[in-house]
């Protein structure tokens, strides 16, 4: 990852949502991505020029651009029409971004235009963001990371949010990832949190 002092940064055309620059790189907010948030709270995320992402909740492509920046290529994936017209702006600015208007959890929709993956990333604040991400780990490459970023709130309002988090690396865990780092990514975004998986060599997930 790279950063200019302490400040994280994607090296690639700005101006995509008025991101501010920096030394001619684009400045990576972690209070607008919780990608980012989980650079600066966890024990450090790597994006490599040769990964390949699938990404699902895309939204307006704000972290996409990010990602899009340091890897090989990002399957965008994001359901609501608003969203994607400017997800569809930000991809036609950049050669390697893929946008997917689908539905995350009907991964089999998508299958035939997605390759294997070696980052899998979901956020997409839904009650079954586990489930989702689990169906999804199918493009998913052994030895391949997930990076839920989990809604608590989303999941269940009347749950405590701890016991929601327990519940969703259970769930996690019960289908077969590894689970390498859980963090709360406070004070960045109130009530979520960061599970950072690996899918086992051989393992069936
Ligand atoms: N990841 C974005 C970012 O950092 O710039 C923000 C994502 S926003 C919290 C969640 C997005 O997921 C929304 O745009 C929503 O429309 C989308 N979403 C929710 N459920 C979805 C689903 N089942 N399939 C595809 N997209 C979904």
């Amino acid at each position: 990852m790279i950063r200019i002092g302490d400040v994280l940064v994607s090296e690639g055309e700005g101006n995509v949502y008025g991101e501010r620059m920096l030394g001619g790189a684009r400045v990576w907010d972690p209070f607008r991505s919780k990608l980012a948030a989980l650079y600066y709270a966890g024990t450090g995320i790597e994006l490599l020029p040769g990964m390949r992402v699938l990404y699902l909740g895309a939204a307006n492509g704000t972290t996409v651009s990010h990602v899009a920046d340091y890897t090989e290529v990002v399957y965008a994936v994001e359901f609501a029409p608003r969203p994607m017209q400017d997800l569809l702006e930000v991809a036609r600015r950049r050669k390697n971004i893929v946008p997917l208007m689908a539905d995350a959890s009907r991964p089999e929709l998508y299958a035939p235009l997605v390759e294997a993956v070696d980052l899998l990333y979901q956020d997409v604040a839904q009650p079954d963001q586990a489930a989702i991400a689990i169906r999804n780990c199918t493009f998913l490459r052994p030895g391949g990371q997930l990076i839920l970023m989990l809604k608590t709130r989303s999941v269940d309002v009347r749950k405590p949010p701890a016991e929601v988090f327990r519940e969703t690396v259970d769930a996690l865990v019960a289908a077969g990832l590894a689970v390498q780092e859980s963090v709360w990514l406070t004070p960045y975004h109130q009530d979520h949190a960061a599970i950072v998986c690996t899918k086992p060599d051989g393992g069936d997930s």
